[in-house]
Formats: C-alpha cells, sequence, structure tokens
C-alpha cells in the first residue's frame, strides 16, 4: 500500500503549493499591503536543497503533484535548474507554475524543456493603461506575447487568472471570456478574498454575478478541467476552443475536496489559506531533523487540517 496523507475529514491531500520566493515584480492593488510591506531576508528563504528535500519526503507521503508559486517564481535566480530537478523527480506527476507572465516569454522555451508543460498566468484585463494601474507596471504587452509565446510552444491547458474586481475590470468580463471563442486558453474568474479589506469591501464581486454577465454571451456547456479536479467549475461556449472558469473561494468554497498543502518561502507548512496556525519546518530542516521526523510533522499538520475556512 503507498503512503497516503488522508485528513479527518477523509480527504486525499495530494497536491503541494510551493513558494519560492517572497519577492514579486508587480505590487497588485489587491494582493500587496499598501504600505509596511518588507521582503524576507535571503538567509530566511528555503535553499533549493532544502526544498528538493521537502518535496521528495513529501512525495514519500503520497504528494503526487507541486505548483511553484510565489511572489513571481521567474524573479528567483536559478529556478528553471531547480524546476528541471523537480520535474526529474519521478513521483511528481504533475510540475505547474503560476506566474504574471511578465517574464514568461524569455523563459518559455527553457521552462518547455526543463520539463513543465502546464502554467497559470495571471492577467486582469486586456487593456494596457488598466494593467498599469493594477499593477503598478507597464507590463501587458510582455504578458501577452508570453501567452502566445507559451501557447505556440505547446503548454497546455494554460490558464488565465482574472480577479473580478467591481468598478475595475468587470466591464471585461465579456470580453475575457470571449477570448476562449478564438484560443484555447482557460480563461477563470477568480472572487477576489480579503487580503486587503478596504478593497475588499468595495471592489468584491461574487462568482454567480459574473456568470449572469458571461451567460448573456451565449450557451455554456458544463465542461470539466483537462487536469483532473480542482477549485474551478468550468463552462465552455458552443464551439469554443477554450474554457471558462470560475473559482470562488467566498460563496461556493470547494473545501469539501480541498487536496492541498502549502509551504511558503520560509519553510511554513499551512494545510489552508486563510488559517494563521503553521507548521514551522525550515528551522528542524536546519537543526538535522532526519526524514522520518520531517515526514511526521507533516503527518502531524493534516491531522489539524481544518474542514472547511472561515472566512
Ligand atoms: N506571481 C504569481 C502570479 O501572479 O500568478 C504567483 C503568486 S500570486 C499571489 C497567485 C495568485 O493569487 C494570482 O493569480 C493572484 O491574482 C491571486 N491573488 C492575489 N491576491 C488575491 C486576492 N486578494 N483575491 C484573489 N486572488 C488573489
Amino acid at each position: 500500500m503507498p503512503h497516503q496523507l488522508i485528513d479527518p475529514y477523509a480527504r486525499r491531500v495530494d497536491y503541494l503549493r510551493l513558494s519560492v520566493t517572497d519577492r514579486c515584480n508587480l505590487r497588485c492593488t489587491y494582493c500587496v499591503p499598501a504600505e509596511g510591506f518588507r521582503f524576507l531576508p535571503h538567509e530566511d528563504i528555503l535553499r533549493y536543497e532544502e526544498l528538493l528535500r521537502l518535496v521528495d519526503i513529501a512525495a514519500g507521503l503520497g504528494i503526487r503533484k507541486v505548483r511553484i508559486t510565489g511572489g513571481e517564481p521567474f524573479v528567483r535566480k536559478d529556478i528553471l535548474d531547480f524546476l528541471a530537478r523537480l520535474c526529474a523527480m519521478p513521483e511528481m506527476h504533475d510540475v505547474s507554475v503560476t506566474t504574471n507572465g511578465l517574464l514568461l516569454a524569455s523563459v518559455a522555451k527553457d521552462l518547455w524543456a526543463a520539463g513543465v508543460r502546464r502554467i497559470n498566468v495571471s492577467l486582469d484585463t486586456l487593456q494596457p493603461a488598466k494593467y498599469s494601474a493594477i499593477t503598478g507596471v507597464d507590463g501587458f504587452e510582455s504578458v501577452w506575447r508570453g501567452l502566445w509565446t507559451a501557447l505556440e510552444i505547446g503548454f497546455f491547458p494554460i490558464k488565465i487568472n482574472v480577479v473580478v474586481m467591481k468598478g475595475v475590470n468587470d466591464d471585461e468580463i465579456g470580453a475575457l471570456a470571449q477570448l476562449t471563442l478564438t484560443s484555447p486558453f482557460h480563461v477563470r474568474f477568480i472572487e477576489l478574498m480579503p487580503f486587503r479589506p478596504e478593497t475588499y469591501r468595495q471592489r468584491y464581486l461574487s462568482s454567480d454575478e459574473v456568470m449572469e454577465k458571461v451567460a448573456s454571451l451565449g450557451e455554456l456547456i458544463p465542461t470539466c478541467s483537462d487536469n483532473g479536479n480542482g477549485p474551478a467549475r468550468y463552462y465552455q461556449f458552443r464551439g469554443a476552443l477554450g474554457k471558462i472558469g470560475l473559482i470562488s473561494p467566498m460563496t461556493h468554497h470547494f473545501c469539501p475536496t480541498c487536496n492541498r498543502l502549502r509551504i511558503t518561502a520560509e519553510g511554513a507548512l499551512r494545510t489552508c489559506l486563510f488559517v494563521e496556525s503553521e507548521i514551522d519546518l525550515r528551522g528542524p530542516l536546519r537543526r538535522g531533523f532526519s526524514d522520518e521526523q520531517i515526514a511526521s510533522l507533516i503527518r502531524h499538520a493534516i491531522r489539524t487540517k481544518p474542514q472547511r475556512h472561515q472566512l
């Protein structure tokens, strides 16, 4: 019987979201705090060797999918070598990356060569000026080029993550959804989460409201993801090349099927994005704990995975 991580609510945890840096080359209005944000000192961030060891231990416990995130993964030096080593691990059936796409055009070829086949790209607008206003960087063209370069190389699926904000980009829901008519992108509309309460109160729009707008454009056929079960509900316009996804952490939360663990850039293990409690793995890694001791910390965390978030 292979090792498996089963939590107290009978969910099998086989998916790890691994943050490789807290640094980012964007300053999105809804993500980072307006002021007082400080990057971690370099020595507090897990080294690649440490990250690989953790993934190896997690693989021994039944983790089979890993998504690399950040911060922005592509701002970390030597990230492509790290990804190649991750993809070479036989137990990891699925290695994917979440990126803001700013550097994607320049790394896409090497990313493919490293073995990555799936990417998620965050893009909240199709309008360059609005992109700059949301992210603080004049970067729309770079992301757009990155998306099409990745498509040409063969990445699939390419998911475009759109955080929907009332009065900011809700007027573009139609245009973003219609991208899927002629291109195979999976455009996924995500409910704004309250990381910055003042933005949240003004800007939140539910997935049901998004769905109403999308459905007014044409018949939508329910469909499934191209890579197993994730948090999104998927639909397709008749004859469309791409798909439309709705991710609703606030209204149709996906806790009952949550199969995730998260490790932050400084090595804190979290069993839920919205729960403050975490287990430090960096200390034990650096104090010489054995693989088995670290594995038992992970097993212990799984036993405390909450049934659902309390937002
Ligand atoms: N830099 C990478 C990127 O841009 O995809 C990875 C890290 S970023 C924090 C991961 C995802 O979280 C992005 O899709 C971003 O839009 C989303 N995100 C950040 N703040 C959010 C919020 N308040 N509500 C919903 N999604 C949010």
